[in-house]
């Protein structure tokens, strides 16, 4: 679906390895005063002083994790790094700097890994992080991109997923199941323009949906907004693979049980009407669905008035006793076992 713009297609060979480095990373420059040397040497230099050290790495790989038919490398790029700070995020931490390692073939031309880069460069302005080192290689196959995020946390402000307690309440920001319904779209679209390449996708009306699937956001707001708001959550977990299974693990690592409101789940309703559109269940889309990458947490009930009625907020459960176990409460009121995957018929 991406067009060939008549874009010029320089060979990687032109530059050899150490000048493609040079060439992607000349514009990055250094943001945080933890970075005491970044690209360039054998290895980065950092400084945290009094700070815990978070670190967190990520592999994409292509055609398991992202497909170049309908994702634009610049894009691919800004992801790649938005979804390895939402893990640092996830820690309660503040992202600071990254390295992004590549394999890539030769039937990527320079310009294409440049537009990667201007991804990785958006992404790394926004949200304030040094871009401080990486690897690259070749591959026989398709475009690998590895990214290691690190971050800096007061020892005593580390949020694990391992603290919730019974009678807490569970926590989500945002709205969840977009980023799915995003892919079934673009998927759909990939379909027709393989049967016509005539037919231009018609993607107004899902402009939500594709852009939460494309180029979607990790919450370092939410982080700041628990800060200013006095509120230290007592576990966490990024949703990158669908609440369900976020909420599992929760659970386990907090040896607890919980019960998950069905109508309390936050969807955006560009969501309820795709997912009219493919006869497919929202609440299935938003337990299962991942890539939303939003903050689940649980926090005291003593701090339920700090967070009341925020709009980027949703309360949508609490945590009960490991033996109660874990239920979804339908909007029926039945309440059904939690499981990680296969929510297909439980309104039956
Ligand atoms: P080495 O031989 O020690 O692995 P390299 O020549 O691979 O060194 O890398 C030189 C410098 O460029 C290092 O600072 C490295 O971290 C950085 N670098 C290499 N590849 C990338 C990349 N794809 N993105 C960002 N920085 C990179
Ligand atoms: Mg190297």
């Amino acid at each position: 679906m991406i067009e060939d713009k008549n874009q010029q297609h320089t060979a990687l060979s032109h530059l050899g390895e150490f000048g493609l480095i040079d060439h992607l990373t000349k514009h990055f420059n250094i943001k945080q005063s933890s970075t005491v040397h970044g690209i360039g040497d054998d290895a980065a230099v950092l400084n945290f002083e009094d700070r815990n050290v978070v670190v967190t790495t990520d592999l994409l790989v292509e055609g398991v994790h992202f497909d170049l038919s309908y994702a634009p490398l610049k894009h691919l790029g800004y992801k790649s790094i938005v979804v390895n700070l939402s893990d640092v995020y996830a820690m309660n931490a503040e992202a600071t700097q990254v390295t992004v390692s590549i394999a890539v073939s030769n039937r990527f031309p320079l310009e294409a890994l440049e537009e990667l880069y201007a991804g990785i460069e958006t992404a790394a302005k926004i949200y304030n992080i040094d871009v401080v080192g990486g690897d690259t290689t070749s591959s026989t196959t398709g475009l690998l991109i590895s990214v290691t995020a690190i971050g800096k946390v007061a020892p005593n402000k580390a949020v694990y997923r391992s603290g919730a307690k019974p009678n807490d309440l569970l926590v989500v920001s945002g709205d969840l199941g977009a980023a799915y319904m995003g892919l079934q779209v673009l998927e759909r679209e990939k379909e027709v323009y393989k049967v016509n390449p005539n037919n231009q996708p018609d993607l107004d009306g899902y402009t939500y949906i594709i852009e939460r699937q494309l180029k979607p956001e990790a919450r370092k707001d939410i982080v700041e907004l628990l800060e200013a708001l006095d509120v230290k959550p007592t576990a966490m977990i990024d949703v990158s693979d669908g609440l369900s299974s976020e909420i599992m693990h929760l659970c386990k690592h907090s040896n607890v049980g919980c019960d998950l409101y069905e109508s309390k789940i936050p969807l955006d309703p560009q969501v309820i009407s795709v997912c009219e559109e493919f006869n497919i269940d929202s609440t299935t889309v938003a337990l299962n669905g991942g890539e939303d990458y939003e903050l689940l947490f649980t926090i005291s009930q003593d701090d339920f008035p700090k967070i009341k009625g925020n709009p980027n907020l949703s309360v949508i459960g609490y945590i009960t006793e490991h033996t109660s176990g874990k239920h979804l409460v339908t909007r029926a009121e039945s309440k059904i076992e939690l499981k990680a995957q296969g929510w297909k018929n439980f309104d039956d």
